[in-house]
C-alpha cells in the first residue's frame, strides 16, 4: 500500500509534534530536579558532603584508569576517590549525558536496596529523592474493554521495592560530584582504542580525543565500557571467560506522553506490562513527569527480514498492520501516536551474559562488560554498584594490589550464577506470554505467602537484595562510607 504524499506530510508534522512535546517535558524534568536538589536542607551543604573525601589516605594510592562513564564507571570513580586513590575517567560521549540525549527520552534505570545499599549512605538517600518508588508490576490485559488492571508487588514488606532514576538524572549526579575533585581526571570525547590482550595487562591505555593520540601507564584498567565494548571482547582472551547467554530479546523505544498514560488510568509506582497473547509485550517505565519510558519486545529478527542497520518498519502501513496483530489493543487505543512512532525506526537487542572472569593481570572487569541483563530485570545498575563496592573494599583491605583483584574476582563471581539463574527463569516468564502456568504459579504462591506472613520466594528473588545476596552466601553488601 503506497502512503499518500498528504499522508506522509501529517506523519511529519505529528513527529514533530511528539518530539517537541518531549523536549519540553524533558525541560520540566530538569527543572523539577533541580528544584527537588535545592528543596534538600541545607542544600548545598549536604551536596557538599557527598563529594567524595579529599583527605583519604589509602594503604598504596594506586593511579586507576577507568574506561567507560556509564553508572559502572561513575559508581566506581566515585568510590576509588573517596576511598583516595587517583582516578581518570575516559568516556567518549561528549559530555555526561546519555547515548539517546538527541531524543531527549527520560529513561529510567532502577536501584533497589542492593544497588542502594552498595553505594551506601548518605547518597544512596539523595538518590532515593530524585526517584520514583516502583513497589510491583501492572499488567493491562489485551482487550479494548474495561477489564481491571491487575497489580503484584515485588515482596511482601514495604522495603521490597525498586527506585527508578532517569539515567540523565544520575549520570549528571554523579558527574557533578566528581568533576572537580583534586585527584580526578574526567576525559569527556576521549575514544579509547581496542587494547591488544598483553598491552592492556600491563596497564598502557591509548586513547584519542578530538584528533590527538594519547598513551599511558595505569596501576589499574578498570573496564566500564558496556556490553559492546572493548572490555567484553579482551576478556574472551582468558579461557574461562567465555560468556554465559541466557537470552537475546529485540526491541523498539516508545514514549507514552503524561496525557496518554493519564487516559489508560494506571496505578502509580509500578512497571506496566502491556501484553498481548502471541504477539509483543510492552514493558514501561514511570517517568517523573508522569511519562512512560516503554519497549516494544518482539521477535523483529524472525518476523521482519530487515537488516539491524535498517529500519523495522519503513511506512506507516507496515508499522499499522503490525500493531493491529500484535500489541495489546487497550494501549493502541490509549495511544494513537504509538504506531507513528514505530516508523523508521531500527530495532535494538539486549542479551542477558555474564562471564566468570572479572579480572587479568591489571585489569577488571565491572557493570554490564561483565553482567549484562534484560532491563526488566532491574539488576543491571545494582550489580554495577555492587561490584564498584567489592573492588574499592578489595583495595583497601588487601596488601597488594593482585591479592585485591583475586578477592574482586572471588567475591564477585559469587554473585555471578546466582544473578544469571534468576534472569533465566525471569526470561522463560517474560517474553513468554504473560499469564503462562509459570508465571501464575509465581503469583499464586506469593499471595499464598504473604496471606500466611511467609517469605515469598518467586518474587522476592528477583528484586529483593536479601534474597540475591543470601544466594550467594554473602553476608550483606558492602557499605561505602560516604565522608558526612
Ligand atoms: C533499553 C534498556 C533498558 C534498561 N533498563 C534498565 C532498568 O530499568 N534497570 C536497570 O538496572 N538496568 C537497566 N538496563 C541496563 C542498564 O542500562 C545497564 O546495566 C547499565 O547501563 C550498565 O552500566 P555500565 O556503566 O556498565 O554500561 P553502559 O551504561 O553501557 O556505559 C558504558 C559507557 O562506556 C562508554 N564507552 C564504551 N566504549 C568506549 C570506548 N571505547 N572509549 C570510551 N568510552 C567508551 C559508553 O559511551 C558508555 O557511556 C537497561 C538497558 C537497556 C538497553
Amino acid at each position: 500500500m503506497r502512503i499518500s504524499n498528504k499522508a506522509r506530510q501529517a506523519r511529519q508534522v505529528k513527529q514533530k509534534q511528539i518530539k517537541r512535546a518531549a523536549r519540553k517535558q524533558h525541560r520540566a524534568a530538569a527543572a523539577a530536579l533541580d528544584k527537588r536538589l535545592s528543596g534538600v536542607k541545607p542544600a548545598r551543604t549536604w551536596l557538599d558532603s557527598l563529594q567524595p573525601s579529599a583527605n583519604a589516605a589509602p594503604k598504596t594510592r594506586y593511579k586507576v584508569a577507568i574506561i567507560g562513564g556509564g553508572p559502572a564507571g561513575l559508581f566506581t570513580a566515585w568510590g576509588l576517590l573517596n576511598a583516595g586513590h587517583e582516578v581518570t575517567v575516559l568516556e567518549r560521549r561528549p559530555d555526561w549525558r546519555g547515548a539517546d540525549a538527541d531524543s531527549l527520552r527520560s529513561f529510567n534505570i532502577t536501584l533497589d536496596s542492593f544497588g542502594l545499599r552498595a553505594i551506601g549512605e548518605p547518597l544512596a538517600s539523595i538518590i532515593c529523592a530524585f526517584s520514583t518508588r516502583v513497589d510491583g508490576r501492572a499488567i493491562v490485559p489485551d482487550d479494548a474493554r474495561e477489564r481491571p488492571i491487575r497489580t503484584h508487588r515485588y515482596g511482601w514488606r514495604e522495603e521490597h521495592c525498586l527506585y527508578s532514576v532517569p539515567r540523565q538524572d544520575l549520570l549528571r549526579f554523579f558527574t557533578e560530584q566528581i568533576c572537580d575533585h583534586s585527584r580526578c581526571r574526567l576525559q569527556f570525547d576521549a575514544e579509547v582504542t581496542p587494547p591488544t590482550p598483553g598491552v592492556c595487562k600491563d596497564g598502557r591505555v591509548q586513547w584519542e580525543v578530538r584528533g590527538q593520540k594519547l598513551d599511558e601507564v595505569f596501576d589499574l584498567v578498570v573496564f566500564c565500557d558496556g556490553y559492546n565494548g572493548h572490555g567484553r571482547h579482551l576478556m574472551r582472551v582468558r579461557s574461562d571467560g567465555a560468556d554465559d547467554v541466557a537470552e537475546a530479546i529485540s526491541y523498539v523505544k516508545v514514549h507514552i506522553t503524561p496525557a496518554e498514560a493519564a487516559a489508560l488510568k494506571l496505578p502509580p509506582g509500578k512497571i506496566i506490562f502491556f501484553p498481548r497473547r502471541g504477539g509483543a509485550l510492552v514493558i514501561a517505565l514511570p517517568n517523573f513527569d508522569g511519562s512512560l519510558s516503554a519497549l516494544v519486545e518482539d521477535k523483529f529478527r524472525d518476523l521482519y527480514d530487515t537488516d539491524a542497520s535498517e529500519p523495522v518498519f519503513k511506512d506507516l502501513a507496515a508499522a499499522q498492520k503490525y500493531a493491529n496483530e500484535r500489541l495489546n489493543r487497550r494501549l493502541c487505543k490509549a495511544v494513537p501516536g504509538l504506531v507513528d512512532q514505530l516508523v523508521g525506526k531500527r530495532r535494538q537487542e539486549f542479551r542477558t551474559a555474564t562471564s566468570h572472569c572479572l579480572r587479568s593481570g591489571k585489569v577488571a572487569w565491572l557493570g554490564d562488560s561483565v553482567t549484562s541483563t534484560p532491563p526488566y530485570a532491574g539488576f543491571g545498575t545494582n550489580a554495577a554498584g555492587y561490584q564498584a563496592a567489592l573492588i574499592v573494599t578489595a583495595l583497601r583491605t588487601s596488601e597488594t594490589l593482585d591479592a585485591a583483584l583475586t578477592r574482586y574476582e572471588r567475591d564477585g563471581k559469587s554473585i555471578q550464577q546466582p544473578i544469571i539463574n534468576i534472569v533465566k527463569a525471569q526470561g522463560d516468564i517474560l517474553s513468554g506470554e504473560m499469564g503462562s502456568r509459570c508465571w501464575w504459579a509465581g503469583v499464586r504462591w506469593s499471595q499464598l505467602c504473604a496471606r500466611l506472613g511467609r517469605p515469598a520466594p518467586y518474587f522476592q528473588v528477583a528484586f529483593d537484595a536479601d534474597g540475591l545476596a543470601r544466594l550467594a552466601g554473602i553476608e550483606t553488601p558492602m557499605p561505602l562510607t560516604a565522608r558526612t
